[in-house]
């Protein structure tokens, strides 16, 4: 391709409302514009890049034996109604209605529609197990869509639905996907992680993320530093540890009330009283199912994962009291709220077992207690694990690794769904014996516009992007210093043809602009390999060759350079 003739609009300041490294590249090396917010133009540098990816994901889909198909976007309310999820969706699935009054929506996942497809085709255990997969604009109504690619309301997704006779075929397909994943985010030249997740909105009892380690991450990530166990922080468990042997004859000194005049935070109080925030125990209000009130209890310095809450609670709705409630219920606003004498049912994390010497709050306006001894002083109506994960802590599953925390980009989410989608929608199959049953299922999705930024996140310096080669737009970039110097212009244009005889995707930088203004944009756009072609070099026979990744630079002779680029494209595994 020629650079006169691509669309490819730079930028030289970075866009105003671009917080993350990938938005802004994306923006000012003329890959991406928005036109409303979280939906993007593509421009033709950023769908050479997102057609490199869906390669590679339909090359290993393929290989692992899925077949690719195409289910519309827009798609009837019935089906959504039938799984229950019109309901429960929310705002983030756009609806609208046709001409006669019909409801539809736009799909921001398609389990209901490919169940829909599946039940009207299979009968028998004999047509079973299948994996399909289409690549397709998604559109999800965000409630706060950012970071350009990272964070979209519309994007480009590669979703796949698998449907087995049994659980054992089922869970044969999850691995399976498991590791086309690990071969697919490895090929586009990504650092990730696969970890344990939640299963959110799509439901199911299993699932794993694929995280793109960046400190852009919106998700916290865990892992062990002794063997593999790796979670997303939402869903990383806390192993207990075990309170220290209680010394009997040690009595703990005195409950005592403080008065703690407008002091409110742990770190308020904290500082007042002059002890760190793990000598406190944090109480909190929340409302549940049916305006339920309850407490719960964390270490000051610890945050509750509300996942964890919800689950031990089984309680479809949590949310933060307002102070109104707590006064209400409690006699006194949150800061000054505490175990003792509350007049609530109260869940406590498990680090709050056997606490000795620590502070509360005495449920009166500016007081709180000091020396509380839990086992003396309050007993919750229940100890859970409650609190999220931290670096340091010991590992769920080894005996000697402890957790590091890291932040992630999703990228890609596999789930072991069951029978949530066939049984509510009647997709089953009549087994070698002739009985009915429902259709088991798995789904996996890759991110694919999401993929885009956070391979920009993990690659680039401060003069731009920097492409795995893989997944780079070109693979080349021929840079003429001087387009219009006869010489330059005819060894530029012989070495072109050559290039794109062989294969090789090349762009040439045909532009009458100033080497300066060139070399930029070349630096910018992140092509891996840079070629110059200049008068200097040429009188010598020889053009410059320049590696993006490192900035190293060689000088070879003109004959030799389609071979030379040829070979070291081949190494990097492409050509
Ligand atoms: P998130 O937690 O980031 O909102 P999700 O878990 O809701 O994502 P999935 O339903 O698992 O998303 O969708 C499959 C993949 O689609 C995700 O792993 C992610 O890579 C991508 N994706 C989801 N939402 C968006 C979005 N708003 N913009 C771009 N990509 C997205
Ligand atoms: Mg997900």
């Amino acid at each position: 391709m020629r650079w006169s003739k691509t669309l490819i609009p730079t930028l030289k300041e970075n866009p105003a409302d671009a917080e993350v490294i990938s938005h802004k590249l994306l923006v000012r090396a003329g890959y991406i514009r928005q036109i409303s917010r979280g939906v993007y133009d593509y421009f033709p540098l950023a769908l050479r890049v997102i057609r490199k990816i869906e390669r590679i994901v339909r090359e290993e889909m393929d290989r692992a034996g899925a077949q690719e198909l195409l289910m519309p976007i827009c798609s009837p309310a019935e089906l959504w109604q039938e799984s229950g999820r019109w309901e429960m969706y929310g705002k983030e699935l756009i609806r609208f209605k046709d001409r006669h009054e019909r409801d539809f929506c736009l799909g921001p996942t398609h389990e209901e529609i490919v169940t829909d497809l599946v039940r009207r085709s299979v009968r028998s255990y004999r047509e079973l197990p299948f994996n399909l997969y289409q690549i397709q604009t998604k559109f999800r109504d965000e409630v706060r869509p950012r970071f350009g690619l990272m964070r979209g309301r519309e994007f480009v997704m590669k979703d796949a639905y698998s449907f087995h006779a049994d659980v054992e075929d089922c869970r044969r397909e999850y691995d399976n996907m498991v590791q086309t994943y690990k071969r697919i985010f490895s090929r586009c030249g990504l650092t990730f992680r696969p970890v344990e997740a939640d299963t959110g909105a799509i439901g199911g009892n299993q699932s794993h993320e694929f995280q793109v380690l960046a400190e852009s991450g919106e998700d916290g990530v865990v892992s062990c530093n002794s063997c593999d166990y790796a979670a997303n922080l939402e869903k990383a468990e806390v192993k207990a540890r075990r309170p220290a042997a209680r010394d009997i004859a040690a009595e703990s000194p005195k409950l005592e009330k403080v008065s703690t005049p407008g002091k409110k935070s742990v770190a308020e109080v904290a500082a007042f009283l002059k002890l760190p925030a793990d000598k406190f125990i944090k109480t909190l209000v929340y409302k549940t199912d049916g305006d339920q009130l309850i407490a719960a209890l964390v270490r000051g310095d610890h945050e509750i994962n509300e996942l964890k809450l919800r689950a031990v609670l089984k309680s479809k709705e949590l949310a933060l009291a307002d102070e109104s409630a707590v006064a209400a219920a409690a006699g006194v606003v949150p800061g000054f709220l505490g175990p003792i004498g509350l007049r609530l049912r109260t869940i406590a994390d498990l680090g709050i077992h056997g606490m000795r010497g620590v502070v509360t709050g005495a449920n009166e306006p500016d007081a709180h207690f000091i020396e509380v001894d839990q086992e003396r002083d309050f007993t919750p109506s229940a100890f859970a694990d409650l609190r999220l994960a931290v670096t340091g802590d010991p590992c769920p599953r080894c005996e000697q690794g402890t957790l590091e925390t890291h932040r992630g980009i999703e990228v890609g989410q596999v789930f072991y769904l069951g029978t949530k989608y066939s049984e509510a929608m009647g997709a089953t199959y009549l087994d070698a014996e002739g009985r009915e049953r429902a259709i088991e299922m798995g789904c996996y999705g890759i991110g694919i516009s999401r993929m885009v930024a956070a391979a920009i996140e993990q690659n680039h310096d401060a003069n731009g992007i920097i492409w795995p080669v893989s997944i780079a737009p070109f693979q080349v970039l021929l840079l003429p210093i001087n387009y219009k110097d006869k010489a330059i212009r005819a060894a530029a244009d012989k070495l072109y043809e050559e290039l794109l005889q062989n294969g090789v995707e090349v762009l040439l930088d045909d532009r009458d602009e100033r080497p300066g203004v060139k070399f930029k944009d070349a630096d910018l756009i992140g092509i891996p390999l840079r070629v110059t072609i200049g008068a200097k070099g040429l009188e010598k026979g020889c053009i410059e060759l320049r590696r993006r990744q490192d900035g190293k630079t060689e000088e070879i002779p003109v004959g030799e350079s389609a071979k030379k680029l040829q070979t070291l494209l081949t190494q990097a595994g492409q050509t």
